[in-house]
């Protein structure tokens, strides 16, 4: 984690210690410093974001999960795959129908819109495992799509701060016409290193709206009763993200998975292997070679070269026949495995 994070946590603690700085419950939406600062954010991008749009969550994939009492269970979920796993367990485990609706090398693994009579539409951009990115233009045909249907969409930018370049949407409130039909989830997990620290945020636009009731509303009604808020500490830490030294801090980071991804792309360019993702993602998905499925080829790097990556047929049956790598690593031991993976398959 980067020191503006680690410095502002410490103070925190300390703040803790003292009566006279002590903070008792929080708001159960957030603290409104930190949805403050978040609704800059989105604004500093050219998004117009209210405080009170901006909720804190302990996390993303507690609020995918936690979301989903808006909705009713009789609702049609649609999954783009291959996707994070959480989207079609979270609703199968609410009773949901799931409508699962597959991408691949021909469409770049960015599906269009099919009307399949789904009320909540799952969207990840940039995607985990696939690292592809929707352009405006594909993500307008989404929106668009939602708001004839009266589906709302669930945006997942847990991975938007990877996006490198310009002409890509990082926010689906980027596209005329989100505001009436979409929730963004995103996440600090892979923003600045807050997987076991737990800090998310949600934006709810006010003008949303399904059958004559405001979702905002409702979700501020949910979360005053389901929650007591999150840790003061963690909200402290997660401000110092978002700040001018704190956002120089963490590009840097990214910028080491980056560089590592960039490592591992220069493999498969070189040995003629079909991927997608690594530009603007940290994730490099990759056609198995040799006509492996997905567990044969991880079977085959662990025995033959002691490299681990992610089976692609876990995030969905198109997924099978092919496999994820994450750029998550340490600069040395992304380069050893870079260059096993190069000697072993160049054969
Ligand atoms: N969404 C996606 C697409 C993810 O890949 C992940 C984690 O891998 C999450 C959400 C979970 O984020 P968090 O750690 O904030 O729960």
């Amino acid at each position: 984690m980067c020191d503006s994070v680690i410095e502002a946590l410490h103070e925190a603690v300390g703040e803790q210690a003292n009566q006279a700085t002590f903070h008792g419950y929080m708001d159960e939406c957030g603290a409104p410093f930190l949805r403050g600062t978040i609704a800059r954010y989105y604004q500093k991008r050219g998004v117009d974001i209210c405080e009170n749009e901006v909720f804190i969550s302990s996390g993303a994939s507690d609020e995918l999960g936690d979301i989903l009492d808006l909705f009713d269970t009789t609702s049609p979920a649609l999954v783009m795959e291959p996707a994070y796993p959480a989207y079609v367990d979270a609703n199968v485990m609410a009773g949901r129908k799931v409508i699962h609706l597959s991408s691949g090398e021909y469409n770049a693994f960015l599906p269009e819109p099919e009307d399949v009579g789904a009320d909540i539409i799952y969207i990840c951009s940039p995607n985990n495992p696939t690292g592809a990115v929707f352009s405006k233009k594909q993500l307008k045909k989404w929106v668009d799509y939602a708001n004839m249907t009266g589906a709302v969409i669930l945006f997942d930018a847990a991975y938007e701060a990877f996006i490198e370049d310009d002409s890509l949407p990082h926010s689906i409130f980027e596209i005329d016409g989100a505001k009436q039909c979409a929730i963004e989830i995103c996440s600090l997990s892979k923003t600045a290193g807050f997987t076991g620290t737990r800090l998310g945020y949600t934006v709810i636009p006010k003008t949303l709206e399904r059958g004559n009731m405001n979702v905002r509303e409702m979700w501020v009604r949910n979360r005053t009763t389901k929650t007591n808020g999150v840790s003061y500490i963690i909200q402290k830490g997660a401000a110092a993200v978002f700040s001018e030294e704190g956002q120089r801090q963490i590009k840097e980071n990214i910028d080491v998975y980056k560089s590592n991804a960039k490592v591992l792309m220069q493999v498969f360019d070189a040995l003629g292997i079909w991927y997608s993702g690594g530009k603007n993602a940290p994730y490099i998905w990759i056609k198995c070679p040799q006509g492996m499925n997905s567990w044969e080829f991880f079977d085959y790097l662990l025995n033959e070269i002691q490299v681990v990556g992610t089976p692609g047929s876990g995030f969905g049956a198109c997924g099978k026949g092919y496999f994820r790598f994450s750029a998550f690593g340490e600069t040395e031991d992304t380069k050893i495995a870079a260059k096993r993976i190069y000697d072993l398959l160049k054969k």
